[in-house]
């Protein structure tokens, strides 16, 4: 009755809040988390002046896959992408999909050094990882360190980065400054 009821409400508004916090097909963040996420690591990192970096990931020819295997075989290939890349980033870090096929990963307290070599990492391991039917799936990235910028203006420094590395051949890291 009463009681039930209202532990039925704090179920639904459970799943609600984890509905708009976690991203439906990957089960990491998403892109409200991570930008939340973000603006709270900027006000740390500026108030406290500890480094702060970002990477952006996307994957390599990804309009391919799915048209060569399909939307189901391309959903699948993001759920292990997401997989690889939570499972090689630290437990301070915070990583979620950003968009369709892109993804952030928040390197807290790391400076550009420090979280180049962890976005390195995760590129290696995606173009290792045995994808279903031997494909192989490759990501580019751009890594940016914190610098007092807007948000804006942090990201889009990543994604410039990104953008080059896709320029200079893909399946690599960019964090070379501009
Ligand atoms: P590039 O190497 O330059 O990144 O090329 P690309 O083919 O990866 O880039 P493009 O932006 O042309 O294509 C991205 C594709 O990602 C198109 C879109 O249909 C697909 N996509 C976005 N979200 C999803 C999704 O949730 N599931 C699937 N299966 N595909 C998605
Ligand atoms: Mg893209
Ligand atoms: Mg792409």
């Amino acid at each position: 009755e009463k009681k039930e009821t209202q532990m039925e409400l704090e179920h639904k508004n459970r799943i609600l809040s984890e509905m708009s916090y976690i991203d439906g097909l990957t089960s990491i963040s998403n892109h409200r988390t991570l930008i939340e996420h973000l603006k709270a690591e900027m006000v740390e990192a500026s108030r406290m002046d500890k480094p702060l970096s970002i990477a952006l990931f996307d994957i390599d020819d990804f309009k391919k896959i799915n048209d060569s295997k399909g939307h189901v075989f391309g959903d699948q290939v993001l759920v292990d992408v997401a997989t690889i890349i939570r499972n090689n980033t630290r437990d301070a870090d915070l990583a979620g999909r950003y968009g369709g096929e892109e993804f952030m990963v928040i390197f807290s307290g790391a400076d550009l050094a420090v979280a180049s070599a962890i976005a390195e990492r995760i590129r290696a391991a995606i173009e290792s990882f045995g994808f279903a039917e031997e494909t192989t799936v490759t990501v580019s990235g751009g890594v940016e360190q914190f610098s007092d910028q807007s948000l804006s203006d942090f990201i889009q420094a990543a994604d410039k980065k990104l953008y080059r590395a896709k320029q200079n051949g893909k399946n690599r890291i960019d964090s070379s400054p501009f």
